[in-house]
C-alpha cells in the first residue's frame, strides 16, 4: 500500500499565498499554477537524483525533471562538482570563453543538421531568432507552424500554441498584435495536405516549417509515418527552410535528437532545456551557409549579454558528457518503456480508456478511447479525469507535470523499483477515479 496519511502541504499553502501577493499567479511561469490540475502547487525545497522534496518534508517521484532538462536526474554530483570548479573562475565573462568551443562542438557532433551554432538563453529565445533567420535567409515573410505546437512565447509564434497557452484556455494573447501573426500560417500535426494546401495558397511567400518533430506540448504526440519526410520534400520543393524545434527532444529522443532518430535533417535546429543541465541555456544552428547570416558573420542581428555564460556551458557540457557514454538512451528507453507499458495496463485493468506511448526518455498518456495524432485529438481527453489522476498520484509521492498537455520525462537516475512504487500508486489512483 502507498500511504496518503504523511501528505502535508500546510507549508506549500502559505508560501503559495503569499506568492499570489508578489507574481502574477504567484508562480514565474503559468504551468506551475496548477490550473489545469485544481489545488495548490506544491512549493519544491531541493531535488537530487529522481527526487523532489517540498517545503513540508513529503518526497516524491519526479516525472517532469524540471520539464527536461534534469535528464541525468537532479543535481547530478558530476554536474555540481564542475559547477563549483567554474564558479571559482566568475560568473559571467560577456567575452569569449573557451567553454562555449567545448559545447559548441559536442552540439555539431551530435546534431546532424547543425555545422554551426549560436548560443542564446532560453528556448523561446533560439525560436524567436531563428524565425527571423528563416525569413532573413529566404526573403519571404510567411512561416507555418502546427496546432499544439509551442515555440516559446513570442508574439509570432502565439498562434494555436499547445500546453501552456491551452491550459489557460486563451488560443492567442491579448497584446499580441494582429500585424505579428498574420504572417503565421498554421496546420494540423501529421496533415501533409494542408501543408501542401498553404503552400499553393501563398507562392513564393513562405520562409519555412517549422515544428516539434515529436511533440511535447499537446501532450505526447508522434509524427506518422513520412510525415517528417513529407515536410522535408514540400519545403525542399518550395525553396523554404525546414525547421526542427528539438528544444524539448534534443539530446531526449536520442543523443542527436528527433532527426537522428527518424533519419530526417532539417535545414535549421532550436535547442535548450538538456543543453543547459539546468541552468538558461538555448541554441540555434544549422547549415553554414545559412549560419553565416548570423551577426557578426553576417547582417542578421542578434545578441545576448548572458548568452554563452561560462556556467551555463559547464553545466551543459557536463551534462552532454554523462549522455554520450554508451548505453544511456537504451537505459532511457527501456525505464520509460516499463513505466509506459505500465501505466496504460492498469489503467485499461481499471477500466479507463486510455491511449499513449513513449520514445526513449519521453512519454505520455491521454484519458481517451481515441488515437492521437494532432491537439484535437488530445483534446478529446478527459481533462476532470487527469486531474483527479494527478491529484491522486501526487498525494502518493509521485510528481507529474500538472496538465494533460505536457509529456512526462524519466531520467537516467529513475530505478526499476521507481517505476514500480509509481504503478503500485496509479493502481490504486485509477481504480478509485
Ligand atoms: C520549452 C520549449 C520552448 C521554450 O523554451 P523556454 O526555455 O521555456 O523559453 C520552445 N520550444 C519547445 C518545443 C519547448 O518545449
Amino acid at each position: 500500500m502507498v500511504s496518503t496519511t504523511s501528505f502535508k502541504t500546510a507549508k506549500s499553502e502559505e508560501i503559495f499565498s503569499a506568492a499570489q501577493k508578489l507574481m502574477p499567479g504567484g508562480v514565474s511561469s503559468p504551468v506551475r499554477a496548477f490550473k489545469s490540475v485544481g489545488g495548490q502547487p506544491i512549493v519544491f525545497d531541493h531535488v537530487k537524483g529522481a527526487y523532489i522534496w517540498d517545503v513540508d518534508g513529503n518526497q516524491y517521484i519526479d516525472y517532469v525533471g524540471t520539464w527536461g532538462p534534469a535528464i541525468c536526474g537532479h543535481a547530478h554530483p558530476t554536474v555540481i562538482k564542475a559547477l563549483h570548479e567554474a564558479l571559482e573562475q566568475g560568473t559571467s565573462f560577456g567575452a569569449p570563453c573557451a567553454l562555449e568551443n567545448v559545447l559548441a562542438e559536442m552540439v555539431i557532433d551530435a546534431v546532424p543538421s547543425i555545422d554551426i551554432v549560436r548560443f542564446v538563453n532560453s528556448g523561446t529565445e533560439a525560436c524567436m531568432s531563428v524565425l527571423r533567420l528563416m525569413r532573413a535567409f529566404t526573403g519571404r515573410d510567411k512561416i507555418i507552424k502546427f496546432e499544439g505546437c509551442y515555440h516559446g512565447h513570442a508574439d509570432m509564434f502565439l498562434v494555436k500554441a499547445g500546453s501552456g497557452v491551452a491550459t489557460l484556455g486563451l488560443p492567442d494573447s491579448p497584446g499580441v498584435p494582429k500585424s505579428a501573426t498574420n504572417n503565421t500560417l498554421t496546420a494540423p500535426y501529421n496533415d501533409l495536405e494542408t501543408v501542401k494546401k498553404l503552400f499553393a495558397e501563398n507562392p513564393d511567400q513562405i520562409a519555412g516549417v517549422i515544428l516539434e518533430p515529436v511533440v511535447g506540448n499537446s501532450g505526447f504526440v508522434t509524427p506518422e509515418a513520412g510525415f517528417l519526410e513529407g515536410l522535408r520534400e514540400i519545403t525542399r520543393e518550395h525553396g523554404a527552410l525546414l525547421i526542427f524545434d528539438e528544444v524539448m527532444t534534443g539530446f531526449r529522443i536520442s543523443y542527436g535528437g528527433a532527426q537522428e532518430k527518424f533519419g530526417v535533417t532539417p535545414d535549421l535546429t532550436t535547442l535548450g532545456k538538456v543543453i543547459g543541465g539546468g541552468l538558461p541555456v538555448g541554441a540555434y544552428g544549422g547549415r553554414a551557409d545559412i549560419m553565416s547570416m548570423v551577426a557578426p558573420a553576417g547582417p542578421m542581428y542578434q545578441a545576448g549579454t548572458l548568452s554563452g555564460n561560462p556556467l551555463a556551458m559547464t553545466a551543459g557540457i557536463k551534462t552532454l558528457e554523462l549522455l554520450r557514454k554508451p548505453g544511456t538512451y537504451e537505459q532511457l528507453d527501456r525505464i520509460t518503456k516499463k513505466l509506459s507499458d505500465g501505466l496504460l495496463k492498469v489503467a485499461k485493468e481499471a477500466g479507463h480508456e486510455v491511449t499513449g506511448g513513449s520514445i526513449s526518455a519521453m512519454f505520455g498518456m491521454f484519458f481517451t478511447g481515441q488515437e492521437v495524432h494532432n491537439y484535437n485529438d488530445a483534446k478529446s481527453s478527459d481533462m476532470k479525469k487527469f486531474a483527479r489522476f494527478h491529484r491522486g498520484m501526487l498525494e502518493r509521492g509521485i510528481y507529474l507535470a500538472p496538465s494533460q498537455f505536457e509529456a512526462g520525462f524519466t531520467s537516467l537516475a529513475h530505478t526499476d523499483e521507481d517505476i514500480d512504487k509509481t504503478l503500485a500508486a496509479a493502481k490504486e489512483v485509477l481504480s478509485a477515479i
